[in-house]
């Protein structure tokens, strides 16, 4: 067997860090007592841990560790905000605010809202994947319940200009919820600055475990949800099962290093971002870098190039673990709604999610690996077609 594909593909998941799996492996043993259990020491330990992952979560974003509700994933935290405010404001309003570029957990539970009589209006993005901010206000009615808008893009990674969203929002008393699955850890979120009211967070795409996530809820003043699961009252009643105590403790330490490492890692993961970038963009001509310039996750870059096939190229890089979107439907794989979108027509199309583990050496290879790729496969192709160049990366010198 050969080496192991270089891992390119953080922004789908990231491994667990060692550390966090050092703080969960005792509450799968010693400590596996429930939460609930209020009557003797395993349960205490158990809750003890809970309540400590609790303010670690809050400790990440800058709310207080009450309004943090523990759930299965960002999956479950945005399927709890949209159907959980619009189910409570039922009765007041039947308007709700997101856009085009959200990911499938947001837009699939607004299509259930709108199959169960909410009206969705799905708001567009320029060519860098940004709302218009003027767009976004003439969208709001009285009828308006909330406004779903995401903090970073899963696909191209651009970060919307949250604090004028929220200051909107606020100014007219819509509740905002924000998906926070790829911002959390990667870029500052604070909960006050941002006037944020309910917010998604996902363990697995921050270096805890699988299967955990939370939803942030505004205590003051008050978002108010109603439940999707009944059952014992956990969570305040917002989240009922028996809490997933070794995925919590991991969650809990996954943010806790995260805001401690924050800015150093996001400045080393853009100069490995702009590295790849310029390595790549003196060797092939014809590539577009998609989303916005500056405003991105700083791990991100996602590239789309002219004169060759999406799957082929796929193909041709086994040594690289990475994620490809096409923005039509000529091969196998489907069409990328982001891509459509921003109004990127080219064929292929790379995500490159660097993390935690990545080393300059590794992004040197992938990135004469990629040109070669391209290289090879238009030389095939024979001629290739004519392109314009469109800006690169801010900071880059093309
Ligand atoms: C990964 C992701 C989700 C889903 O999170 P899970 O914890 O896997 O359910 C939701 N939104 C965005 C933007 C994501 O990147």
């Amino acid at each position: 067997m050969g080496a192991p594909p270089i891992y390119l593909d953080y922004l789908a998941t990231t491994p667990v860090d060692p550390r966090v799996l050092e703080a969960m492996l005792p509450f799968f043993t010693r400590h596996f007592g429930n939460p609930s259990s209020a009557t003797h020491a395993y349960g205490w330990a158990a809750k003890e841990a809970v309540e400590g992952a609790r303010a670690q979560v809050a400790g990440l974003i800058g709310a207080v560790p009450h309004e943090i509700v523990f759930t299965s994933g960002a999956t479950e935290a945005n399927n709890l905000a949209l159907k959980g405010a619009a189910e409570f404001h039922r009765s007041r309003a039947s308007h709700l605010l997101t856009c085009v570029t959200e990911h499938k957990a947001v837009l699939d539970a607004c299509r259930r809202l709108e199959g169960q009589g909410f009206r969705v209006v799905y708001l567009p993005v320029d060519r860098r994947g940004q709302v218009d901010l003027g767009q976004l206000e003439a969208a709001i009615t009285g009828e308006t319940i909330l406004l779903s808008l995401m903090a970073a893009n899963n696909e191209i990674g651009t970060l919307h200009p949250l604090e004028r969203i929220g200051a909107l929002a606020r100014g007219r008393g819509v509740l905002w919820h924000c998906d926070a699955a790829q911002a959390a850890g990667k870029v500052p979120l604070d909960v006050e600055k941002l006037g944020v009211d309910l917010l998604a967070i996902s363990g697995h795409k921050l270096y805890g475990p699988k299967g955990v996530g939370a939803l942030y809820v505004r205590r003051r003043p008050r978002a108010r949800l109603l439940p999707l699961l009944d059952g014992g009252g956990q969570e305040r009643g917002l989240r009922a099962g028996t809490l997933n105590v070794p995925g919590i403790v991991g969650l809990g330490m996954a943010c806790e290093l995260a805001r401690r490492e924050l800015e150093e890692e996001a400045r080393r993961l853009k100069h490995l971002r702009q590295h790849l970038w310029q390595r790549l963009s003196v060797r092939l001509e014809g590539v577009e870098v998609n989303g916005h310039p500056e405003e991105r996750l700083p791990g991100n870059l996602h590239l789309s190039f002219a004169g060759v096939d999406g799957a082929e190229l796929l193909l041709a890089l086994p040594e690289l673990a990475l994620s490809s979107s096409s923005a039509c439907t000529s091969g196998s794989a489907e069409p990328s709604h982001v891509l459509k979108a921003i109004g990127q027509s080219l064929p292929a199309s790379l995500r490159f999610g660097l993390g935690r583990f990545n080393t300059e050496i590794e992004i040197d290879t992938a990135a004469d690996l990629v040109a070669a790729a391209v290289g090879r496969l238009r030389a095939r192709a024979g001629e290739h077609p004519g392109f314009h160049r469109r800006p690169g990366l801010a900071g880059s010198d093309n």
